[in-house]
């Protein structure tokens, strides 16, 4: 990996840095992947794409900027907006996880109507796997849909639904083919939240705040070219959307930003009259955090060449995940530990963005909630085990004894 500057990548960073100082006022504060994105968000997610700072090298037609995939270009801007403190742009399951699964596996047609309008932020997305008898073993996934005419009918139940009480289509997990075996069986068909028959019933979080849902289909009928991939193809997108999703969970530009803004909060936040940043049980941790944030950062690009070279990244895509889930946490509890007693009180009605000690306690609550989503630490630390570092595979319970 040749990590040094051409004038190419030199060009870049200035291009960057004077952007930032002509409109980094009118980013908004967060990335807004908790609620459906407001105008100053829109507008700031349209400049992003305008100047090829997300999805540059997703084509034209689709929406984005069409340049060849250069990761150092990709690494260059997230460290300048992450540097600069503005927004990286949408972080939602649209952006990150639906508009690359489709490039990869959607026809032509889905991806001229669906791609461009999220990633614009103007079509939001919820993510349909879990459900109450499938978490860990989503394949054991039992909403149905049955083909009736041109349309599927489809019945069922979703849980942990992040988002869907505000999404306007949902990536449902189903089963198509009920006689082939568990893996084979499964489709993934999008499905508009407006149609006749769902219905949402919001789940309240650690946060206090209700961020997921329970999502109820009765006779729900969409189209049947609505489906991804082909009838009984579902494991497939699976795999290629939980790639997207670990990825986007683990982001160490995430943990960088935060990082940034650490360190800033410790320098302003005083403690016996002096600042934080002084004081060495938070300076140690500060370092040996800022250690961590790096490694994640140097994996994430390793796993960017492994993808511009078309190359499979295998379990070092789970270990993003693992690492980055639990990493954010780590970084979130020294901003509230920073804050002191400011940084336990919190009450979800009384939430500034202007307030530290609010913003830092939702994300210390709600990171707890991302070592879970997307695949927990334990199914990701068995697959790594079991695939990545060859160790035998875990003994399959029976169910009547794991019952018992
Ligand atoms: C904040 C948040 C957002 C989410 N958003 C979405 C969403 O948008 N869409 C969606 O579909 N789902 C979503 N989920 C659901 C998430 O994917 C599931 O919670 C997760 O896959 C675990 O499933 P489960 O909750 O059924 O737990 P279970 O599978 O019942 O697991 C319970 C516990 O047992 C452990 N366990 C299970 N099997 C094994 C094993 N084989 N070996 C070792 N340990 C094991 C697990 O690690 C866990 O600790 C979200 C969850 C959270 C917390």
């Amino acid at each position: 990996m040749d990590l040094s500057y051409s004038r190419k990548h030199r060009e870049l960073q200035s291009e960057v840095r004077a952007f930032v100082r002509e409109k980094g006022h009118l980013s908004p504060k967060f990335g807004g992947g908790r609620k459906r994105p407001n105008r100053q968000e829109l507008d700031w997610q349209g400049l992003l794409l305008e100047r090829g700072y997300i999805a540059r090298s997703v084509p034209r037609k689709y929406g984005g900027f069409g340049a060849e995939p250069d990761i150092l270009e990709t690494a260059i801007v997230a460290d300048e907006l992450s540097k600069a403190g503005v927004s990286p742009g949408l972080l939602n399951q649209g952006v990150l996880i639906v508009a690359p699964t489709m490039l990869e596996l959607g026809t032509e047609a889905q991806r001229e109507r669906w791609v461009a309008p999220t990633l614009r932020g103007e079509t939001i997305w919820c993510i349909g796997n879990s459900e109450p008898e499938a978490g860990s073993d989503m394949a054991n996934a039992r909403t149905r849909a049955v083909v009736e005419g041109d349309t599927f009918v489809i019945n069922g139940q979703k849980i942990w639904t992040s988002s869907a009480h505000y999404a306007d289509m949902m990536l449902l997990l189903c089963r198509t083919e009920p006689d082939a075996p568990k893996h084979k069986g499964l489709s993934y068909l999008l499905v508009p939240m407006d149609a006749d028959g769902i219905e949402v019933r919001p789940l309240v979080t650690m946060t206090e705040r209700a961020e997921f849902n329970e999502t109820f289909l009765s006779d729900v009928r969409v189209p049947t070219d609505q489906i991804v991939m082909g009838r009984g193809d579902g494991w497939k997108v699976a795999i290629a959307s939980l790639k997207h999703e670990r990825v986007m969970l683990g982001d160490p530009n995430k943990q960088l930003q935060r990082f940034h803004a650490i360190r800033k909060l410790m320098q302003g936040v005083t403690i016996d009259d002096r600042p934080a940043i002084e004081m060495p049980e938070f300076r140690d941790r500060l370092v040996r955090l800022q250690a961590e944030v790096m490694a994640a950062k140097f994996h994430h690009m390793r796993l960017l060449t492994l993808h511009d070279r078309g190359e499979d990244a295998g379990v070092a895509g789970l270990v993003q995940k693992l690492y980055g889930t639990v990493l954010n946490h780590k970084l979130s509890a020294l901003a509230v530990d920073v804050l002191g007693e400011g940084g336990l009180a919190y009450d979800p009605h009384e939430i500034s963005e202007d307030d530290p000690a609010t913003t830092w306690q939702i994300d210390y609550m709600y990171d707890i909630g991302l070592i879970i989503g997307g695949g927990t630490s334990q199914i990701q630390k068995n697959i790594i085990s079991e695939r990545g570092l060859g160790m035998p595979r875990e003994p399959k319970v029976q169910l009547s004894e794991k019952r018992a």
